[in-house]
C-alpha cells in the first residue's frame, strides 16, 4: 500500500480506538489524522496525528481534504453530531475523498425499559416539566441552555468536567467519568432522589449503566432518539472500519 493520508473526524472513544487501531495495523504506510472540535480541555488523545477546531463548514472541510490529499475521510462522530456528519458527506462529495462512517449500535429497550421517546431536547424538555420532580440529565454540555425554562423539577447534570461557566442556574452539577457501573448508578440516583432520567441514544457500553439502573429502579427514561444521518458506507464497530479501511485504500 502507498503511504495515504485518512483523516478522522473524531470526538469519541471509537474515533480514538481506530486511530489507534490503524496506527498499530498500518504504521508508516498510513498518515492518520484525529480532527477534533476543540471544547474538551483534556481530552483522551489518540495516536498518530491531531487538528483542532471548527473546519469553517463543508468548504474549509473540502479544502482541507485536498490540503492533505485525504485518500479516505472517516466519520467517526458522536450520533447527534449532525452538523459535522452532514459537512462530511457534502466536502466528501465535492473533494471526491471516500467517506466512511462508523456508527455504534443505538441502545435496544427491554421488555422492563420504561422509555418514553421523544425526538429532540426541545420535547424532553417538555416531559421533564410535566413528571418530574428530580431529574437526571446526562445529554451532555452542549445543550444544557435549553432546560432553563424548567421551573418546577430539581435538575442535576451529569457532566465528565466542570464547564467554565454555569449553563444552567439552579441545577446541581455531578461530576463522573465513564466508564459508569450499574451500582454506583442505582447508588447515585437513590442518593438524590431520581425519578427520571434524561439521555441521548449514544450506544455502546460506557454509559449504559445508567439504563441498567434506571431498569432496576423502575424510573422512566427519556430517550432523545437519533438524529438522522446523511447515508453512505456505513461500519458499526472499529473491527468493521478497520477491515473497510484496508479494502478501501488497497
Ligand atoms: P456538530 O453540532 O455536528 O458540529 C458543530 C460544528 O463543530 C461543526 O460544524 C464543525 O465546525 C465543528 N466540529 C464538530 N466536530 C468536529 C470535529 N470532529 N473536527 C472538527 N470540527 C468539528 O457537533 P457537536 O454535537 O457540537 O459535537 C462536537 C464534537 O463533540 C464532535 O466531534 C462529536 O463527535 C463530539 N461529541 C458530541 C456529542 C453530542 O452529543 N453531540 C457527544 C459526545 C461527543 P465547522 O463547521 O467550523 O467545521
Amino acid at each position: 500500500m502507498a503511504t495515504d493520508t485518512v483523516v478522522i473526524l473524531g470526538g469519541t472513544a471509537d474515533a480514538r480506538r481506530l486511530a489507534d487501531a490503524l496506527v498499530d495495523a498500518f504504521g508508516d504506510d498510513l498518515r492518520i489524522i484525529t480532527s477534533l472540535a476543540g471544547r474538551t480541555k483534556n481530552p483522551r488523545l489518540p495516536k498518530g496525528e491531531i487538528r483542532d477546531g471548527g473546519f469553517g463548514g463543508t468548504e474549509g472541510l473540502a479544502a482541507y481534504l485536498r490540503d492533505v490529499q485525504a485518500g479516505l475521510l472517516i466519520d467517526a462522530t458522536h450520533p447527534y453530531a449532525a452538523q459535522i456528519s452532514k459537512h462530511a458527506a457534502e466536502a466528501a462529495a465535492m473533494s471526491e475523498v471516500p467517506r466512511l462512517v462508523l456508527d455504534r449500535p443505538a441502545w435496544e429497550p427491554e421488555p422492563e425499559d420504561r422509555w418514553v421517546h421523544v425526538p429532540d431536547i426541545d420535547a424532553a424538555v417538555r416531559e421533564i416539566s410535566r413528571k418530574s420532580d428530580a431529574c437526571l440529565i446526562t445529554t451532555g454540555v452542549n445543550d444544557l441552555a435549553a432546560f432553563a425554562p424548567i421551573v418546577s423539577t430539581k435538575l442535576f447534570v451529569r457532566l465528565i468536567e466542570k464547564p467554565e461557566t454555569m449553563l444552567l442556574a439552579g441545577a446541581e452539577i455531578v461530576i463522573g467519568t465513564p466508564p459508569y457501573k450499574k451500582d454506583e448508578e442505582i447508588a447515585l440516583m437513590r442518593l438524590l432522589g431520581i425519578d427520571l432520567v434524561v439521555t441521548k441514544n449514544a450506544g455502546g457500553s460506557a454509559t449504559y449503566a445508567k439504563i441498567e439502573a434506571a431498569r432496576a429502579l423502575g424510573i422512566e427514561v427519556i430517550m432523545i432518539d437519533r438524529p438522522p444521518l446523511p447515508g453512505g458506507d456505513i461500519v458499526n464497530s472499529v473491527d468493521g472500519a478497520l477491515e473497510q479501511v484496508g479494502e478501501i485504500l488497497r
